[in-house]
């Protein structure tokens, strides 16, 4: 099993570069956050306990996260490329991983960090529309839907995310300078790293990726 860890800010690009290419090839797209999503959803014990940290911004519970992660890899195929989305969030989440990676056979390849700058983030965050029932993700302005408020793929209502609020967008990003871009010096000491240019188009930044992921 390999595992590509996507880094980068939230708005950075990370769920559409992976979705693209998850589409494109035989790999697995894993989302932490619409794991979470889908648990609030469920009403779930592990989403009774996530949403109120997710409705402030602020990250979950390691073992939660942690707990999901375990019981996914037991369940994926020994030859399959997961692409984590949104995990590891934090230095114990990264340590954790690695644990988990070596007692199930993994192996962490690489962590793609998406760089973007915050006043791009936040504009992005701020325009984002995402399907409740299918999950596709819009923009307003750079990535709109075919008929307003409406997703493509399943004609359901688009909605602003909880968590794309004003208010609560800046507490991510406070959130992510704290806690996870840190990251970013560990994957780079273990010789890990790769960066990509986030400003750039969608469809170029997950041109790039795949290149890394194909080697
Ligand atoms: P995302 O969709 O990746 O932006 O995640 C949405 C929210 O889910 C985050 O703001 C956190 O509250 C929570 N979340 C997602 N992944 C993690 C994680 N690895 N650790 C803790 N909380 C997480």
């Amino acid at each position: 099993m390999q595992i590509y860890v996507f880094l980068g800010a939230p708005g950075a690009g990370k769920g559409t570069a992976a979705a693209r290419i998850a589409n494109d090839a035989d790999i697995h797209h894993v989302s932490t956050g619409a794991m979470l999503r889908d648990a609030v959803k469920n009403g779930t014990p592990a989403g009774l306990s996530a949403k109120k940290y997710m409705d402030k911004g602020t990250l979950v519970p390691d073992q939660v996260l942690v707990d999901m992660l375990g019981e996914l890899l037991s369940t994926s195929k020994k030859d399959a490329t997961i692409i984590l989305d949104g995990f590891p969030r934090n230095e114990n989440q990264a340590l954790q991983l690695d644990e988990l990676a070596a007692k199930h056979g993994a192996t962490v390849k690489a962590a793609i960090d998406i760089e973007a700058p915050n006043e791009l983030l936040i504009s992005r965050l701020g325009g984002r529309r995402v399907c409740p029932s299918c999950g596709m993700g819009y923009h307003v302005t750079n990535m709109p839907p075919k008929r307003e408020g409406v997703c493509d793929k399943c004609g359901t209502a688009l909605i602003t995310r909880n968590d794309d609020k004003p208010e609560t967008i800046k507490k991510r990003l406070e959130v992510y300078a704290e806690q996870t871009a840190p990251l970013i010096g560990l994957y780079k000491k273990a010789g890990k790293l790769r960066t990509v240019n986030g400003a750039d188009e969608a469809d170029k930044v997950a041109k790039k990726i795949a290149a890394i992921i194909k080697g």
